[in-house]
């Protein structure tokens, strides 16, 4: 069979579907690569009532499966993992950074590490169970993992494995040199910078990481790029210096609202972003610390503990 209907067709043996669920960032692309032994699949939406819905409808079109491969072990990319093996017998591959990442979660320490790690930033209470609606995505065994720079076939293709930590510590991106296509989850999009941040106490420098994973992309020649979400990138190392402009920016504009003062970080996070309520100003602030981290790191603020709360300030040279 070769028609099926939600798909978009976007080369010979590459689809996109769009994932659609009510919350969140409210939609993901997964990418089917047709292959001699049925579809690969890469990452799959939330789990949600619609998105379940969609994904039965597209494989009771006759589509035949070969395996999952994951990006990344985030709920809107991995949320239907546990599903396709049970209900579909489908094998699911990911990095074994990912996998860690999954045993992790699983243990349920992070919320309680985010709590802390924000109220030592100076935020406001953050709702008591964030993070905890989510957990039920982390809920599967793989069945094979891989790592950096190996082959993985999508499809009839080969692809590199390229790690890209930064948006997570985890993130993979993967790269077929024949027909240059740079598939790159959360790495880079084309509307919007993806969050980096710190998530765990085993994040140190997360911005660092991030600008050496988007000048990793550019020593590939692409044509084409897969993201997460929203549009197709025809012109991958273009939006991969706007990416790194619009970062460079924002930490400039921490510096200055740094000064010589002392501020939290969610002082400067509400003198950039204005004063946000719950959950609203969670992404905000997250970035923002992981900028003032990323700045002390570089010499360019120093931070000190007062009342239980970090302070940072400019260093004057
Ligand atoms: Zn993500």
């Amino acid at each position: 069979m070769d028609h099926f209907p939600p798909l978009i067709k976007i080369s010979e043996d590459i689809y996109q579907l769009v994932v659609r669920y009510p919350f969140g960032m409210f939609e993901m692309n997964s990418f089917l690569f047709k292959g001699e032994n049925g579809f690969t699949i890469v990452d799959t939406g939330s789990e949600s009532k619609e998105s379940i819905e969609l994904w039965e409808k597209t494989v009771s079109s006759g589509m035949k499966i070969e395996k999952l491969v994951l990006t990344h072990a985030h709920p809107d990319h991995i949320g239907l993992a546990g599903w396709f093996q049970e209900t579909h017998h489908v094998p699911v591959f990911i990095s074994s950074l990912g996998y860690k990442e999954i045993n992790n979660r699983r243990k349920n320490e992070r919320p309680n590490w985010i709590h802390s790690f924000l109220k030592s930033h100076g935020s406001p209470e953050i709702h008591p169970n964030l993070g905890n609606s989510e957990a039920a995505a982390f809920e599967f065994e793989p069945d094979g993992l891989f790592e950096n720079q190996q082959s993985i076939m999508l499809g009839n293709e080969t692809y590199e494995t390229i790690w890209t930590p930064g948006h997570s510590f985890d993130h993979f991106c993967f790269y077929n040199q024949n027909q240059q296509v740079m598939l790159t989850g959360d790495h880079v999009l084309a509307g919007l910078s993806p969050i980096v941040a710190l998530w765990s106490e085993k994040d140190e420098n997360p911005i660092k990481d991030n600008y050496a994973s988007l000048e990793k992309l550019k020593a590939y020649s692409t044509k084409l790029a897969l993201p997460g979400h929203g549009e197709l990138i025809y012109d991958l190392n273009d939006r991969i210096e706007e990416m790194i402009k619009s970062h460079t920016f924002r930490l400039h504009q921490i510096l200055d609202f740094v000064g010589e003062s002392e501020k939290t970080s969610w002082q400067v996070c509400q003198e950039i972003y204005g004063a946000l309520g719950f959950p609203k100003f969670f992404a905000p602030l997250m970035a923002t610390i992981a900028r003032l981290v990323y700045l002390e790191k570089s010499g360019e603020v120093q931070s000190e503990m007062k009342n239980g709360k970090w302070h940072y300030k400019s260093i004057k040279l």
